[in-house]
């Protein structure tokens, strides 16, 4: 048994945070007020090399998905809101083409990741949020295209990608056997960015409605086979669910430094905060939490290495812990820092809006725990 990161490892790490302390962080506050996504910083990603690393070895990563957890934790810590388009660029999005696209798919889209293009994962729709297998959006088949009609809602970085995996049925009354999966280009016809959500955090990410009008898409668009879209919807979630929980950690972790930095400084009744029981209690307990969270992460995504496929309870249970710990450790930060907490002068208020969405996106934590129950349980 090692729970330490390899030599290897750790460099990366070292490289990524390094990156972050210098390309990321110091503008993380303005992205979050002006709510503006930075394209410049995916170009120094892409220059730095950080847009390839998780990717198959033929195109230049390491398809190590501990290493793709390393970056973003690193990332999420300095900003949570470009974190967003790292881990759905290089996962979620991805996914359905890294797992169920032919050789010519993966061709034409990954090496225009690794240079900086952005990508959407458009599941999501009114009616279909965690029931996914409820969704509305149609298609219909016309010789040698696919025509697209409906609108999706919620979609991360909808306003800023290049293109978007997508889902859509043949027929509602079929259920998740209707369902089918798509990759649509930004400029196709019929496919428009629609409302874009004001949000409580995770800026500068976007969260757009997609919508497609007659969206006519060649059939070399399909992914995997027709009827099969539900798996590859379910496959892409389950195997993004530890980026969201390396997501966490890194929120947790900025805000637990930054607590820890604030209470050795700010003196009340003659002495540092760090000196009273009170505080060094919610310190432990914040650390305790982060300590654990980090296990159970990085025990995923080593069993996703080493099994080929994403770990079902052990991801969940990643999601889950490391989701709520983060949502703990965010309220203590605040707590410490009193009043000042409150302020837009410190962090600590922006990691406390950010961590929410981690408890809500790619299932809720009520559908963590269904997962893991069904796990435990052996029942379906
Ligand atoms: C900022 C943001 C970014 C997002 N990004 C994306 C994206 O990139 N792509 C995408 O496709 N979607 C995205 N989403 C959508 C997100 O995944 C959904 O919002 C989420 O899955 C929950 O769906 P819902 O909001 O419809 O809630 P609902 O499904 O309506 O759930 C409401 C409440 O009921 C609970 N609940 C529902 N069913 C059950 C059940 N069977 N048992 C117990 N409790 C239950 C839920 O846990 C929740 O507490 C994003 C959402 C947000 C807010």
């Amino acid at each position: 048994m090692d729970f330490e990161l390899t030599e290897e490892q750790k460099m990366f790490q070292t490289m990524v945070r390094d990156f972050c302390i210098k390309e990321v962080e110091p503008h993380a506050a303005e992205w979050d007020e002006s709510n503006e996504f930075p394209y410049e910083v995916v170009k120094k990603l892409a220059d730095a090399g950080l847009l390839a690393v998780h990717f198959p070895e033929e195109h230049g990563g390491s398809g190590d998905t501990v290493v793709f957890v390393i970056a973003v934790e690193e990332i999420a810590r300095a900003s949570a809101g470009l974190s967003v388009m790292y881990l759905v660029s290089l996962g979620l999005g991805m996914y359905p083409i890294l797992m169920h696209g032919n050789e010519q798919q993966k061709g034409h889209y990954i090496p225009r990741v690794i240079n900086g293009a952005i990508v959407a994962f458009a599941l999501t729709e009114a009616m279909a949020g965690s029931d996914v297998a409820a969704l509305e959006t149609r298609y219909t088949r016309e010789g040698d295209y696919y025509v697209l009609n409906g609108t999706k809602i919620f979609i991360s970085m909808g306003a800023e990608a290049d293109f978007a995996t997508t889902f859509a049925t043949k027929d509602k009354s079929l259920g998740h056997r209707g369902i089918t999966a798509f990759v649509v280009d930004k400029g196709t016809p019929g496919f428009s960015v629609g409302k874009i959500e004001r949000k409580m955090g995770i800026h500068p990410a976007s969260a757009t409605e997609l919508v497609f009008d007659n969206c006519k898409i060649p059939v070399a668009n399909l992914l995997g086979e027709e009827g099969k879209g539900f798996r590859v919807a379910l496959e892409a979630i389950d195997a993004s669910r530890v980026s969201i929980a390396a997501q966490s950690l890194g929120i947790a972790q900025a805000a637990c430094d930054a607590a820890v930095a604030y209470c050795n400084e700010r003196k009340q009744f003659g002495t540092e905060l760090s000196r009273m029981q009170a505080i060094q209690w919610m310190i432990a307990d914040m650390a305790t939490d982060i300590e654990t969270a980090r296990l159970l992460t990085y025990k995923a995504a080593w069993l996703t290495d080493k099994q080929g496929r994403a770990p079902l309870k052990e991801s969940a249970m990643a999601k889950v812990f490391a989701s709520e710990a983060a949502h703990r450790v965010c309220h203590k930060a605040v707590q410490i820092f009193g009043g000042y907490g409150y302020t837009k002068d410190f962090a600590v208020e922006r990691y406390y809006r950010d961590q929410r969405i981690t408890e809500l996106y790619e299932g809720t934590s009520e559908m963590q725990r269904w997962t893991i129950a069904r796990q435990v349980l052996g029942v379906k």
